[in-house]
């Protein structure tokens, strides 16, 4: 989708430290950790957030959920715990207008907040 960094990841025109991948979920280390593990999971459809979700795109917000969870367990983090977050619009902060789940671990992690 035009200039958008995560679908040039996706299509290999940017490189990227990929820790899981199949025909619909694309999953790398983040450039800049916010954490000892810092993941992001994308679904390899484009679309801006969250809310841009249509109908027809739940299975795969599905499927990118349920690769965080499989990634979680083989970086061995499913039982210390972590958080899976995405942010949606300015106020969240999101800067990326591709939708994505951070994965957050490996360090007690602070409150959610403002
Ligand atoms: P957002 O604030 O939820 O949109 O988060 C975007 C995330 O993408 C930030 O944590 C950035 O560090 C990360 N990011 C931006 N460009 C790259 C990249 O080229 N590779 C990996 N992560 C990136």
């Amino acid at each position: 989708m035009g200039d958008c960094i995560f679908c040039k990841i996706i299509e290999g025109e940017l490189p990227s430290k990929k820790v899981y991948e199949d025909d619909h979920v694309l999953a790398f280390h983040d450039i800049q950790p916010a954490a000892p593990i810092h993941v992001l999971i994308i679904p390899k459809k484009h679309f801006a957030s969250l809310d841009a979700a249509g109908e027809e795109d739940w299975a795969i917000v599905g499927q990118t959920q349920r690769a965080a969870q499989n990634i979680a367990r083989e970086l061995g983090v499913a039982e210390s715990g972590y958080r899976v977050v995405t942010n949606c619009g300015s106020n969240a902060g999101q800067v990326v207008h591709h939708l994505h789940y951070h994965l957050l671990a490996g360090a007690k992690l602070a409150p959610l907040g403002v």
